[in-house]
């Protein structure tokens, strides 16, 4: 068989892991595919889209900053990608484009691996932007139950609303209401992300050893919330987990095949600069 394409669009995607991490899946399962990463501005977004149509092509990962955008120039979304307002998978069929999104499911995933299984406990997500929804709803799909804090309060405020869930501030009353009865805290927000390594989305005071802390921040691999969080006692899972688990869902939508995660996981980690 011809080899078959997949692209990563979005902007900027220099430092992307993925396709490291998806060429040594494909590898290690013998398929015909490869993986590139392609820098796509907005301008040029719609027509990009368009060229996956061709049979050359199997589809694509959409990141920062299109998971939005994307939605309107696809075929088809998923429902779960529909609620979350965020496609990060586009699957080719003969033409036709159909958007999911795999962080949620991934976010999930990597979460039980670790043994958590969230059904009926209480959660604590910070931040209201993209990812804070793909964790929200995932966790509320899950069963858990869940608080909402974000810096812009409104932001938080509305996705509480439209999940069901609470809304907290980002002050010291906040915290200890959001955080009480609690067993899980996931940073969904960007600090902590390198150059800013020194930063945490929350006050090492709120830290205590029965949480578990979730940083979907992969970039550097330890943050300053996981250093803190370990110190405290905490069960602490990182974001490469979960940058691998929704490789691997992505690869599985490409592919029909079960992916190769521990292989993936490697090639992420060995790729992450
Ligand atoms: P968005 O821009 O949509 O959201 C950013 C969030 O971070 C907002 O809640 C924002 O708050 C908050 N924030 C940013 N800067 C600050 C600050 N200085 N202080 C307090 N809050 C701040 O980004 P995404 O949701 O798309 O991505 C967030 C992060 O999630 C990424 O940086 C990435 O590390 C991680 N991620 C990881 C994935 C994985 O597979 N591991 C997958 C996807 C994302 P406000 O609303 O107030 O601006």
């Amino acid at each position: 068989a011809d080899t078959k394409l997949v692209v990563l669009i979005g902007d900027p995607v220099a430092h992307s892991v993925s396709p490291a991490m998806h060429n040594a899946a494909f590898r290690e399962r013998q398929l015909p595919y490869t993986y590139e990463a392609l820098r796509v501005t907005t301008d040029h977004l719609a027509a990009a889209v368009s060229s996956l149509r061709g049979a050359n092509l199997r589809g694509a990962n959409i990141t920062i900053p299109h998971k939005t955008a994307v939605m309107s120039l696809l075929d088809a979304v998923d429902a779960a990608a529909q609620r979350i307002g965020a496609v990060n998978t586009i699957v080719n069929q003969n033409g036709k484009l159909t958007g999911y999104n795999t962080d949620a499911p991934g976010f999930l995933a990597a979460l039980r691996k670790s043994g958590f299984e969230p059904e009926g406990r209480q959660a604590v997500v910070l931040g209201a932007g993209g990812a804070a929804r793909a964790v929200v709803f995932a966790l509320k799909d899950a069963g858990a139950e869940v608080a909402v804090i974000n810096r812009t309060f409104s932001t938080a405020r509305a996705l509480a609303a439209e999940t069901g869930t609470r809304a907290f501030e980002t002050s010291a009353e906040g915290y200890r209401q959001a955080l009480e009865g609690a067993v899980l805290v996931v940073n969904a927000t960007s600090v902590g992300l390198s150059p800013e390594e020194a930063a945490t989305p929350l006050p090492q005071e709120w830290l205590r050893p029965d949480l578990t802390v979730f940083d979907t921040v992969y970039r550097p691999r330890r943050t300053c919330l996981m250093r803190e969080a370990e110190a405290a006692g905490c069960a602490v899972i990182g974001g490469l987990e979960m940058l691998a688990a929704q490789g691997a869902l992505s690869f599985e939508l490409w592919t029909g095949q079960p992916a190769p995660l521990a292989v993936m996981l490697q090639a992420a980690e060995a790729a992450l600069v």
